[in-house]
């Protein structure tokens, strides 16, 4: 399990990034709620941003599945985050797939100002292509954690969310009903041609 270094004084204060990726029901939301909530407890001051494109179920709450909440602001672009993130000690960024490029000089700008910040995102989309800004943002962390469902079809360790419902469209918002987690070897077997593109 992964465990911070918490450091109350701000002369101690040193930014850095954190990614929790995976694929969708494995869990990376929670995990960023746990660490958001344990630096709460810390008594930092903390923020939580998604982009406005993530209306699943609230406007302004970041809900997971298994519907712990913890509030946070819904942003048009990530330059909005620069602005939004004051007097803050832990920045969360949920559904970080979805931002634009952006996102990750905006991350490396808030480590900069000694801001601890905490990502979390899809690392592939359902064909198992590296997802918009995810790359760099692991590329870039001090710490990379990845998350696993379990493969719905076999019960190993799922890598991917394939897609129930027939759409080219890849941002297309999931519940359990359109997606399901998948292992490598499953994947394989439904798509025996595909190709990283
Ligand atoms: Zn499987």
């Amino acid at each position: 399990m992964f465990l911070e270094r918490i450091s109350q004084s701000p002369v101690q204060r040193r930014g850095c990034i954190e990614v929790i990726c995976g694929s969708m029901f494995s869990g990376k939301t929670e995990e960023l709620i746990r660490r958001m909530k344990r630096a709460q407890f810390a008594k930092q001051r903390v923020e939580i941003f998604k982009p406005s494109i993530d209306t699943r179920y609230s406007e302004s709450d970041v809900v997971s599945h298994d519907k712990n909440v913890i509030t946070s602001t819904p942003v048009e672009s990530s330059s909005t985050i620069l602005l939004l993130a004051q007097d803050v000690d832990v920045v969360g960024v949920d559904e970080a797939q979805f931002f634009d490029p952006g996102i990750v000089e905006v991350c490396t700008e808030l480590a900069r100002r000694g801001i601890r910040v905490i990502v979390a995102g899809l690392d592939v989309d359902f064909m198992g292509r590296p997802f918009g800004p995810m790359p760099q943002l692991m590329a870039i962390a001090e710490d990379v954690y990845k998350a696993h469902a379990i493969c719905v079809r076999c019960g190993s360790l799922a890598y991917v969310s394939h897609r129930l419902v027939d759409s080219d469209k890849r941002v297309l918002l999931g519940e359990k009903e359109e997606y399901e987690p998948i292992c490598r070897e499953c994947f394989n077997q439904l798509f025996p041609d595909n190709q990283l593109t």
